[in-house]
């Protein structure tokens, strides 16, 4: 199964990815089965010879859950939602299909009309878990058998011989459909993340503020406000002429894991340019994002980094959800620039300048 493919944290994620991508597909053959079901009234009437009056009824009777479904498939996002709505409309034209047998003179032609439906049930299963799939079709061998108690079928025996191989051929093409989403899915979902993650240091790039600032507005999402950091190394022009580069990159991931480690889930940690930062810190007092700055300060100056003592400067603001993000960093920046300007080492709240 893709299980092995998917952590199982993802999965969930996962489902309702397939489930989104194959949506429309799934959507349209619904509306297929039940059309299809319904013209399967003119090889009544071929059967019959004549206006088979007999199985309208029952043929037509599909129409009345495509009539649910297309009420209720708007509010279907969520694969579980998807997963009882979509399998019912197969199922019903299954029904409806048994329920026209019962008058057809000929019971066996229903053999071709079931073998069809395995395509239903293939069309749907694009859009949902192989996991919920697999018991949900096997459900048309069982509707065969539990019609076949009061239909009787000359040929049941046959008709099942026939079905098997189709059920398991459908669930093994629905296998492959599924692990080559599962890698499209992987494939995407690096991208995604590599897209908005700097490579160095592993923090956010400038990349992930898409996600968190409102594209029209320019305002940060979140509905608390908080405090914006921005952290600058002192000197570090000088730490990479005197140890190398190479050593400045190790400083640089080293400050990155020190801020990682002291910031909650719901903030976040950019690098903003070469040895510059930016935290934005959701849901902070005045006092709690100063006593924040001040210990990232004071941890990054006291603690051995394994290549040389490096000290950082920090700008801090207030930022509210209602004023252009741009402006927020002007400010820490502003904050930053005179913390840099008198005497480095220390952190400056933008209100005190
Ligand atoms: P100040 O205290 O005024 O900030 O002095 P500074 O020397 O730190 O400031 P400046 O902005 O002049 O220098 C930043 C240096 O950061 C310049 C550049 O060589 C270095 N730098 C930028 N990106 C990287 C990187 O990815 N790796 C390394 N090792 N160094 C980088
Ligand atoms: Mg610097
Ligand atoms: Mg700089």
């Amino acid at each position: 199964m893709i299980t092995n493919k998917i952590r199982p944290e993802l999965r969930k994620d996962f489902y309702q990815s397939k489930f989104k991508y194959y949506k429309k597909v799934a959507t349209y053959c619904a509306y297929l089965i039940g059309l299809l079901e319904v013209t399967y009234f003119a090889s009544d009437c071929i059967i019959f010879g004549r206006f088979a009056y007999e199985t309208i009824i029952p043929r037509l009777s599909i129409i009345l859950p495509l009539i649910i479904f297309y009420i209720l498939v708007p509010r279907a996002n969520t694969y579980q939602y998807g997963v009882h709505l979509y399998y019912t409309i197969p199922h019903a034209a299954m029904w409806s299909t048994i329920w026209a047998i019962i008058y057809l003179p000929n019971k066996d032609f229903a053999r071709e009309g079931f073998i069809i439906m395995h395509f239903a049930f293939l069309a749907i299963g694009l859009a949902m878990p192989l996991i919920y799939h697999i018991p949900i079709h096997a459900c048309l061998l069982l509707n065969i058998i539990i019609s076949n108690s009061f239909i009787h079928y000359q040929y049941f025996k046959l008709m099942i011989a026939l079905a098997l191989p189709l059920y398991i051929g459908v669930v093994l093409m629905l296998w492959i459909q599924e692990n080559t989403y599962a890698d499209h899915y992987l494939i995407r979902k690096q991208l995604e993340i590599s897209y908005v993650t700097d490579e160095l240091t592993g923090t956010y790039n400038r990349h992930k503020l898409s996600e968190i600032v409102d594209v029209n507005s320019e305002r940060f999402l979140f509905d608390k406000k908080g405090y914006l950091i921005m952290l600058d190394i002192d000197y570090f022009k000088k730490v990479n002429d005197t140890y190398g580069h190479e050593a400045g990159d190790k400083i640089l991931k080293y400050v990155a894991t020190q801020l990682k480690s002291q910031i909650y889930d719901r903030d976040y940690l950019f690098r903003w340019g070469g040895e510059e930062f930016v935290i934005i810190l959701v849901d902070y007092s005045l006092r709690q994002a100063m006593s924040f700055a001040e210990k990232i300060r004071y941890d990054i100056e006291s603690t051995d980094n394994g290549i040389c003592p490096i000290t950082i400067s920090i700008g801090l603001t207030k930022y509210t959800t209602n004023e252009n993000y741009h402006k927020n960093i002007d400010k820490a920046d502003q904050a930053l620039y005179y913390a840099k300007e008198h005497g480095r080492n220390q952190v400056v709240n933008y209100d005190n300048i």
